[in-house]
């Protein structure tokens, strides 16, 4: 394949910056405008909607060799791919943990992409943007303001350099040498049968096994039980392996609970293990004066994960990860090359700052967005929107809990709400969770909300996760509506009788 069909001698000099900059200016000004419009209408839309086969079949074409132009690329964004998003950004959506960013925070993505810089270190204003954010977290979060931390795309990789660092910590330089191959005694790492994927898939990768991988069960209250946690690493050590790492969750995305993470601090000193919390969404409760209860122990943690696109709303992607001790964090990542050799003075000033804390090289100035919406709203304001769903996920438990149609599966602590209806009228063979399972499609389906679905000790769930500035209690009495309907339809389609 040729694209280029010019020999070498005759290239052209070209760019791509525009020719006409006044029509790059006329369609950025569009773009904006019709944005605005569009965030605003989406209340009054469905929740989700299916992409018809006439759009995806817009999306199998041949190589773009040729220019269509920036107009003409836009307008194909606007009419086929804008409108069929996942659905976050609307006030019904509730569905895994999801934030639902904010027009400005849009707006902030687009300064980022103009300035377009390389945040792997290096002398510039975003650098300094950055560490300016990590230091606020570090404080928010109760994280001496000597911690190291760094941006990342997400609560999947900051666990992962939470996890990273700790193993480096606990092996020590011989992990570096041998990797784990050197290590006599198999290391070993706890969390709960609750904990996200995510913590499970780092300890893989970084070579382990699922071998060192101990999934302690949890208690009635969806907490890591402590008493078979101490049995799990007796036992370990009892049989010559190397308990190294305590996982504890606050906020399990499964049911909102938080691992009594204080007492894992205490078993993490006591035995000489790293403690990582993953934070994901749970984290912001900091921001909530007397709602931090559930924390108790967050500020004693070697690492700390938290998003900041889930329940900050900041755009995704953004998330941070907090090191206690900046020495183990560095031993972990830290990179040297010729080609990112510092210098004393200019540009090149701590090349490596970032690249030294984490898995990416080439960084983009995420640190600028998450301070534009921390500035523009202020911690308190965003503080209160995440009370404000606490609020909203215990007036929908309330409405469950005195309705004798629907039964609650899980205590509420935060901002998940997990349920089930139980009609009345249901024939005595129905099975509960093919019924839920349908109820739960046909109200994603209809584009009525979107919840989505999680089993809870064997009994299928609707599960409500509310990190969503715009939800109202409105929006959870119409929900609540479409599941009583919904519910009787599928009662009556089973041969029940209407409730
Ligand atoms: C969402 C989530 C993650 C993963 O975060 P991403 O930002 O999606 O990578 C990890 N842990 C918990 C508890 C989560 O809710």
């Amino acid at each position: 394949m040729s694209l280029v069909k010019v020999a070498p001698d005759e290239v052209r000099e070209l760019s791509l910056d525009p020719e006409d900059w006044e029509s790059v200016r006329r369609l950025g000004h569009r773009m904006v405008d019709d944005l605005l419009v569009y965030l605003r209408g989406v209340p009054d839309g469905p929740v989700w909607r299916p992409i018809p086969e006439a759009i995806r079949d817009r999306f199998s074409g041949e190589l773009p060799t040729e220019p269509l132009g920036a107009d003409a690329t836009y307008q194909e964004f606007r009419d086929s791919v804008l409108p069929y998003g996942l659905g976050n950004l609307h006030p019904r959506f509730w569905g895994w943990v999801i934030g639902s960013g904010t027009p400005t925070g849009a707006l902030a993505e687009m300064l980022v992409g103009a300035m377009n810089t390389n945040v792997a270190g290096f002398a510039s204003s975003a650098v300094v943007v950055e560490e300016e954010v990590l230091r606020w977290f570090a404080q928010v979060m109760g994280m001496p303001a000597t911690s190291s931390g760094v941006l990342v795309t997400g609560a999947s990789e900051a666990n992962f350099i939470g996890i990273a660092t700790g193993l480096r910590a606990q092996l020590g330089a011989g992990y570096r040498r041998s990797g784990v191959v050197g290590e006599r005694a198999r290391p070993m790492v706890y969390a709960s049968e609750e904990s996200h994927f995510s913590v499970w898939r780092a300890v893989r990768l970084l070579g382990l096994g699922e071998e060192s991988c101990r999934v302690i069960r949890s208690n009635d209250a969806h907490e890591i039980d402590l008493e078979a946690l101490d049995a799990a690493i007796e036992e370990d050590r009892r049989r010559g392996l190397h308990p190294c790492m305590l996982v504890g969750t606050a906020g399990t995305v499964g049911v909102g609970a938080f691992d009594d993470l204080d007492a894992l601090a205490d078993r993490a000193r006591d035995q000489g293990m790293w403690l990582h919390v993953d934070g994901a969404f749970g984290a912001m409760l900091a921001l909530v004066p007397g709602s931090e209860a559930p924390l108790r122990g967050l500020d004693r943690a070697d690492s700390l994960a938290f998003d900041l696109h889930k329940w900050l709303h900041v755009q995704i992607e953004a998330a941070c990860v907090l090191v206690r001790d900046p020495a183990a964090h560095r031993d972990a990542f830290a990179v040297t090359s010729s080609y990112t050799a510092d210098s004393s003075e200019g540009p090149a000033t701590q090349s490596n700052r970032f690249t030294n804390l984490g898995l990416q090289q080439s960084r983009s100035a995420r640190g600028v967005k998450v301070w534009f919406s921390l500035r523009e709203h202020g911690l308190r304001r965003l503080g209160e929107c995440v009370a404000m769903n606490m609020a909203q996920a215990k007036y929908l438990a309330e409405l469950v809990a005195v309705d004798p149609e629907l039964e609650l599966l899980a205590p509420v602590t935060s901002q998940v709400v997990c349920f089930r209806a139980v009609p009345k009228q249901l024939p005595k063979d129905a099975d509960l969770n093919v019924f839920n399972t349908r109820l739960l499609q046909l109200i994603q389906v209809r584009g009525l909300a979107l919840p989505t679905g999680h089993t809870v000790r064997g009994r299928y769930a609707i599960r409500c996760s509310i990190t969503n500035h715009r939800t109202t209690r409105r929006d959870i009495d119409v929900f609540l509506d479409a599941v009583r309907a919904i519910a009787a339809e599928l009662v009556a389609e089973s041969g029940g009788a209407p409730s």
